[in-house]
């Protein structure tokens, strides 16, 4: 049996950590009357914020979930850890030593207790390792050439802690194992898998990008294609799943833009590493990137909370980037209908030469990608236009299917009195009637009416 921490440590570690300062990685917080402060619950779905905190006592509670407790408790339920690790990452936070009960089995090694402290430090080893390649290997020449040639020096490599994936592919590996960790360690954090001659690395000779959590821990990795004789064709690699590592929930470049995104009410999102890159050094700090996978509800909730996107304040902004392609096109459009969800008002930038922010940093200087993002249409603009932009408005025939695949955007606009306003938009775009126009979204908003039953929680609140 794995051994437990000792009872004053448990009590001196509640005692040293700061409940608000964990919070704040997590939670905007505001003030809420004396010695008291809150914010959007991150334990359930909320517009309005009903979760506080008192950090003199160092209690919090949710007035709407009921959901409460101390530090440790909190970093248990939001971090997904046992009590044991709670307290060991909270401990590792202040630089304590714990020390373990002898009479239940003294120190833990390896699977159970302190899994996640070991993982996350295997991760931080690993990233360590991956730097000093990209650097020092002549094989990691094809990465520095790669990052040179979209317009990343050395000091920005640094910057975002880019690192190399070795060719033969078991440097990572021994590495690890030379530092002491365990080949189970090393396989349960998707760092290495198990093959008939021993452990493989993951990535093999490839640019690695340490994808970073919300706390700043390196948690994953995304690893970019650079070698032709490469025998993954995917271009990008990331981590698989993994206890630490959760590609629905992560945002790369969070752990940098969290700030920035809290005090502008501002985030924008973008399809790659690169195009994180190329923002932040732009001066375009609230850029952020999912992980091989598409923007999803857990992005949404995540930034929500850090942007204060609640109903009584002047609603955020979310700018999206894409291709100008048509999956950038699908993408922007699924984006459209997850953003009825919250409060915030979406916009999507796409250059016109569909350059993403990366290329577009490379031909027109960071100028350039901050005027991508201040020219960003508001989200509708966007959807409307990529729907009749696909039928021939020269005829009679495209004009009406054109109104007929545009009226149901107008009709999902949940802020109602907007939509007279949309609907002479649209009716402008396409060269029919006001009237016309207003008919067939009225037609479109019965039409959904029937198929949605069950009002969803968005159009409670309206
Ligand atoms: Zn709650």
């Amino acid at each position: 049996m794995a051994g437990l921490i000792k009872t004053e440590d448990v009590a001196l570690v509640k005692e040293r950590s700061s409940l608000e300062d964990v919070v704040r990685e997590h939670v905007t917080l505001r003030s809420a009357g004396p010695g008291s402060l809150k914010g959007l619950c991150p334990f359930h779905d909320e517009k309005t914020p009903s979760f506080n905190i008192r950090p003199a006592v160092g209690a919090w509670h949710c007035f709407g979930c009921g959901e409460g407790g101390d530090v440790i408790s909190f970093v248990q339920k939001v971090e997904h850890l046992s009590f044991t690790e709670a307290v060991e990452r909270l401990a590792a936070k202040l630089g304590m030593e714990l020390t373990y009960d002898e009479s239940t089995g003294g120190r833990p090694r390896g699977e159970g207790i302190g899994r996640r402290a070991r993982l996350i430090e295997a991760h931080r080893v690993a990233a360590e390792f991956y730097a000093t390649a990209l650097v020092n290997l002549p094989d990691a020449r094809a990465g520095r050439d790669f990052l040179r040639e979209r317009g990343f020096d050395r000091r920005a490599a640094e910057q975002f802690g880019i690192g190399f994936a070795p060719r033969a592919g078991e440097e990572l590996s021994r590495h690890l194992r030379d530092k002491g960790f365990t080949d189970d360690e090393i396989t349960t954090g998707g760092l290495a898998g198990r093959g008939s001659r021993g452990l493989y690395d993951r990535f093999r000779g490839r640019l690695v990008w340490p994808i970073r959590d919300i706390t700043g821990d390196v948690v994953g990795f995304g690893a970019r294609r650079i070698f032709d004789d490469d025998r993954i064709e995917a271009k990008y690699l990331n981590t698989s799943e993994t206890p630490i590592y959760k590609k629905s929930q992560v945002l790369y470049g969070l752990d940098l833009s969290k700030k920035a995104i809290s005090r502008d009410r501002q985030a924008v999102v973008v399809e790659g590493y690169t195009d994180v890159m190329a923002c932040h050094l732009s001066g375009i700090e609230t850029a952020v990137a999912t992980c091989g996978t598409a923007f999803g509800v857990e992005h949404i909730k995540t930034l929500r909370r850090i942007m204060r996107d609640e109903a009584d304040q002047a609603p955020a902004r979310v700018v999206f980037t894409f291709d100008g392609d048509a999956a950038g096109q699908k993408a922007a459009m699924r984006a459209f209908g997850e953003d009825q969800r919250w409060a915030s008002q979406s916009y999507v930038a796409v250059a016109a030469s569909g350059q993403d922010p990366c290329e577009l940093r490379q031909s027109g200087g960071e100028p350039a990608v901050r005027a991508l993002i201040e020219d960003a249409v508001p989200m509708f603009e966007f959807a409307v236009r990529t729907t009749v932009g696909r039928f021939d408005l020269h005829s009679v025939e495209g004009r009406v299917q054109a109104l007929r695949a545009a009226a149901p955007i107008v009709a999902s606009i949940r802020d109602r009195s907007l939509r007279p306003e949309y609907t002479r938009t649209v009716a402008g775009w396409l060269g029919v009637e006001v009237e016309q126009v207003s008919a067939e979204v009225a037609r479109a908003g019965r039409t959904a009416g029937q198929h949605r039953g069950r009002p969803r929680q968005s159009e409670v609140r309206d």
